[in-house]
């Protein structure tokens, strides 16, 4: 064939580590953390986040950790392990549970010893308070700023090491996946707006969970569920991921969280009547039962007409602290009262808080095994790509988390994926072949085709509206025709979003691009929310149908995987691992 080709060759920078940790909360810090104790500092290591290390959504976790540190005292492994069941309404593999349960006392203990400044008893022992759905004071805490101590104290400890690197404000945009095998990462530099290729021998996914994904949040501004789209494009699937998490105690007007500990210390939930409605839904745990009945139970309350009127349309009950006593609240809940005075006008002291239930906390995300290993739909592997924290499904939190069980969950895991990624290196893992296509085709999908489109689609528009969208249809309370009506809407908006146009054309800090990659990120896991959440024709957990509102053991005690096609999730199911436990009717 005749005439001259003009062969445009794009070479993509390389940056190649041992092994890549994507994300520095809890998670990827503690991951970070094992890697180098278990290889005495001589495997290399990158962390890389979308953000400062230090501002990760784990620093605002408030109320506590889960341990049982108390045998003698009445609590014990099985009951933890119990009230995590049962929580989760029979959803968590109970194998997963056991091994959790067991490990978290070592992290607390482990934590202790490199410095975490833990709550304590006037006998010296690390402290430890009341929480939803635990049958014994098994939160182990730091005032109500846990996370935050938890996280400084983890990346302290991560200094004593020189063996890994640090890539703050890089927002990776796909993880490459081919033959069962990771590959790689692209990332931008955020700073210069320069496009990477990370290769490694593997990589651990710590990326959080997808809140911003609802307009009435306790999520930071960055939790927009990145690592399980970037997986689930990449052909892995997404567990469980109809189960979202309300926490009962969200601020009004802001969203920011009240911690469970605010009635962990014995605070009262009370309606327009200055009832203690709680006594109606669950007379014996009260404020204390599980999140997703509280939540459910002050729906009831505000659309029956007993709540407040907020504003923009916020309807909202009160959270009474006043019985507690200054002194309690100054010593035990300080953030919750500044956060209060500061954004409320309301000091809890004198005056009840106004909260109502805000998107919280994804039970769903990567289908992972009991070693944080990520799995192909039918259970293979895929070599060297473990994930752990808030964005897996391990399952431990089944249908519903209980409160403090996730940092625990981070700490584990982390622990878990580090220790299991350095021992795949160490025992001789290879650097997998340069994956150039896929960084290419990447490099082009980003600054070609989004960032070069005219004249079309605002993304703040559409991710305003999924987020409406899912606030009405895929909260709290769905039906089919919701749920239909849902899917519906986000294929529009994905449709809309190919033409989607960023305004600012620029490289350096490029906030508009990133902002248009995260509203892409949650484009498809809404769509893969609404479709799980349609499929599932009963109440469990979180998941509450009107059109079905009991449990239904014999045809849903089952696992969600969905599977990414071009037309849309594909659904498939796998069993729940039930060892001791079988399902009984879940009363508190
Ligand atoms: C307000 C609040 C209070 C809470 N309180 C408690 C509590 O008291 N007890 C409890 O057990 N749980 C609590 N939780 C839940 C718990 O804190 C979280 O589930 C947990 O901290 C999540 O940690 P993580 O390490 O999985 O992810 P995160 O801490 O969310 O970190 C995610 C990391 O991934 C990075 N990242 C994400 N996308 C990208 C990308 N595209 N490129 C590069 N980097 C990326 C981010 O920069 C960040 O470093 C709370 C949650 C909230 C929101």
């Amino acid at each position: 064939m005749a005439g001259i080709y003009l062969v445009v060759v794009t070479v993509v920078e390389v940056i190649t580590h041992d092994l890549l940790v994507i994300g520095s909360g809890i998670a990827g810090l503690r991951a970070a953390l094992e890697a180098s104790r278990v290889s005495g500092g001589k495997i290399d290591v990158a962390i890389i986040s979308k953000v400062h290390l230090m501002r990760s959504h784990s620093v605002c976790a408030e109320g506590g950790t889960a341990a049982v540190l108390r045998p003698e005292e009445g609590d014990s492994f099985e009951l933890h392990m119990w009230d995590t069941v049962k929580g989760a309404d029979f959803l968590a593999d109970q194998d997963a549970v056991e091994r959790f349960v067991k490990l978290c006392p070592e992290e607390i203990r482990l934590l202790d010893r490199w410095g975490m400044p833990w709550s304590r008893r006037s006998d010296g022992r690390i402290a430890q308070r009341r929480f939803g759905g635990h049958s014994f004071p098994r939160a182990t805490y730091a005032a109500d700023k846990t996370g935050f101590f938890e996280m400084q104290t983890l990346y302290d400890t991560l200094l004593k090491y020189d063996n890994w690197s640090r890539y703050d404000e890089w927002f990776v945009t796909s993880i490459i996946v081919e033959d069962d095998q990771f590959m790689g990462l692209t990332a931008i530099e955020m700073k210069t707006g320069d496009f990477y290729l990370f290769r490694a021998k593997a990589a651990i996914i710590a990326t959080g969970g997808a809140g911003r994904i609802y307009t009435f949040t306790t999520n930071s501004r960055i939790v927009t569920g990145d690592g399980m789209a970037m997986a689930y494009r990449a052909g892995i699937p997404l567990k469980d991921m109809e189960f979202f998490q309300f926490h009962p105690t969200g601020l009004v007007p802001s969203g920011i969280l009240i911690s469970e500990a605010a009635r962990g210390e014995g605070g009262y939930l009370k309606n327009n009547k200055g009832e203690r409605f709680m006594a109606k839904y669950a007379p014996e745990r009260m404020e204390l039962a599980p999140r997703d009945i509280v939540s459910r139970s002050m729906m009831r309350e505000i659309i029956e007409g007993r709540g407040f009127e907020g504003p923009m349309g916020l309807g909202y009950l009160h959270l009474d602290l006043t019985h507690l006593g200054a002194e309690k609240i100054y010593e035990r809940l300080p953030l919750i009262r500044e956060v209060s005075m500061k954004y409320a006008g309301v000091d809890p002291v004198e005056e009840p808080i106004p909260v109502r239930p805000a998107a919280h906390y994804s039970m769903g995300g990567i289908h992972v095994n009991i070693d944080g290993q990520v799995l192909m739909a039918d259970g293979r592997p895929v070599k060297g790509l473990w994930a752990a924290g808030e964005v897996t499904s391990v399952s431990i939190h089944g249908a519903n988390r209980l409160g403090t069980n996730s940092t625990a969950e981070c700490l584990v895991y982390g622990r878990i994926t580090g220790a299991e990624a350095a021992k795949y290196i160490m025992g001789g893992a290879e650097l997998p072949s340069t994956p150039k296509d896929a960084a290419e085709r990447e490099e082009k999908r980003i600054f070609d085709v989004i960032l070069k489109t005219e004249n079309g689609e605002n993304p703040f528009d559409i991710a305003w509206e999924l987020r409406k969208t899912m606030d009405k249809y895929v909260g709290i309370f769905r039906d089919e025709e919701g749920l239909k009506t849902a899917v519906k809407r986000i294929r529009e908006l994905k449709e809309r979003y190919k033409k989607v146009t960023v305004v600012d054309k620029g490289r350096s800090y490029n906030m508009n691009l990133i902002a248009t990659l995260e509203t892409g990120n949650m484009l498809d896991v809404g769509e893969v929310m609404a479709v799980s959440a349609l499929a599932r024709t009963e109440s469990r957990g979180a998941h509450a149908r009107t059109d079905y509102p009991e449990r239904d053991d014999d045809n849903w005690l089952k696992h969600t995987l969905a599977l990414y096609t071009p037309e849309g999730p594909r659904l498939t199911y796998i069993p729940v691992v039930i060892k001791r436990w079988k399902p009984i009717v879940r009363k508190y």
